[in-house]
């Protein structure tokens, strides 16, 4: 299906992507931000929106990967397959590249980007729970300026966020992980063990994938840091399970200042839905609230196991 009639603009920077939004909104249009195209065209083509406008955001400044002192700071115009590709994000986000490389299908990880991604904040998109896990920071600009978000706030509903009309998400921070992180090598999918045990990071991401969708049933990213066999932080989300991807309180307080066994697994994965009523599991066609609810558990395991194994 063509969608109705909408304006078509370009924007070369943010600032000029910035003014034409906010025009629009102050016009009382509604104007969408274009950046890979993956989420919104085909919403426009299902008539599930219906911009006035949709502003092209074309420019080299927000794509990227650069290593910061203590953080890698990602643009958000980043496509997921250069993600995948990036031995930095490899090396000090592995939880990141393990997602990205999750996403749809070659075309899609081409052409769709991480800050669209984390806008349109689809319930069972796989980066909004590495980001979680990862602990990051958004940056977000718009009239009245920056402002950074931690990821723990951004995701506030169903395909919603705090991203205002007139503002841009432009970068991704990730806490750099440690030099002793266990970063799987992709082309031998074994862990290349850096310093395992002190100082050190483990992180994966793992999926259970609907076949006819290809999206997540359940995705489960764990992150945990670890001195020896104890783990000192935990950091563990969930997406594809409830109304936006979550961090799991329970799971994490579970395995804190403890060992990361088999059984200290198995018993932290059990928290799983500890801190998530049983009315917030989804139920679309492809699943029910409790079959999601009862993968849960499994793979919050396997990500673990995933992780330090
Ligand atoms: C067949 C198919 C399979 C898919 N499978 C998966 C999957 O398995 N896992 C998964 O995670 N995703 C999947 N996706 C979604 C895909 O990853 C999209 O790319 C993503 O949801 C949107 O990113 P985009 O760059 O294409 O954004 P766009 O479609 O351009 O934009 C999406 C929304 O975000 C807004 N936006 C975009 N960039 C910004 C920004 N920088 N600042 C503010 N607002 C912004 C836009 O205005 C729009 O509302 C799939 C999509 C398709 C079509």
């Amino acid at each position: 299906m063509f969608p109705p009639e909408f304006d078509y603009e370009r924007a070369d920077s943010v600032a000029e992507a910035v003014d034409r939004l906010a025009a629009h909104t102050q016009a009382g249009a509604d104007a969408e931000l274009l950046a890979g195209g993956h989420g919104l065209v085909p919403a426009m083509k299902a008539g599930d929106r219906e911009p006035d406008a949709v502003v092209d955001l074309d420019t080299e400044d927000l794509v990227g990967v650069t290593e910061r002192e203590d953080s890698l700071a990602v643009g958000a115009l980043t496509t997921y397959s250069d993600l995948a590709d990036s031995t930095l994000v490899r090396e000090h986000a592995p939880v990141l590249a393990d997602a990205v490389a999750e996403v749809g299908d070659v075309q899609i990880r081409n052409r769709g980007t991480l800050g669209g991604n984390l806008v349109e904040a689809h319930p069972a998109a796989d980066p909004p729970a590495a980001v979680l896990a990862a602990d990051a920071t958004l940056v977000l600009v718009g009239p009245d300026g920056e402002r950074e978000v931690p990821a723990t706030e951004f995701f506030v509903g169903e395909r919603e966020t705090v991203v205002d009309p007139a503002e841009i998400l432009t970068e991704i921070r990730v806490p750099a992980a440690g030099d002793g992180t266990n970063a799987r090598t992709p082309e031998t999918g074994t862990r290349d063990a850096g310093a395992s045990g002190a100082g050190s990071t483990d992180a994966a991401y793992v999926r259970r994938t609907h076949p006819a969708t290809g999206y997540a049933l359940v995705g489960v990213a764990a992150v945990l840091d670890r001195d020896g066999e104890t783990v000192t932080d935990a950091r563990v989300a969930a997406t594809g399970v409830v109304e936006h991807a979550v961090r799991l309180p329970a799971v994490e307080a579970a395995l804190a200042g403890g060992p990361v066994d088999a059984d200290a697994r198995t018993a932290a994965a059990a928290t799983a839905d500890d801190d998530l009523d049983t009315g917030r599991f989804r139920s679309d066609p492809s699943a029910s609230g409790e079959f999601r609810q009862g993968l849960l558990a499994t793979y919050v395991e396997r990500a673990l196991a995933a992780a330090v194994v």
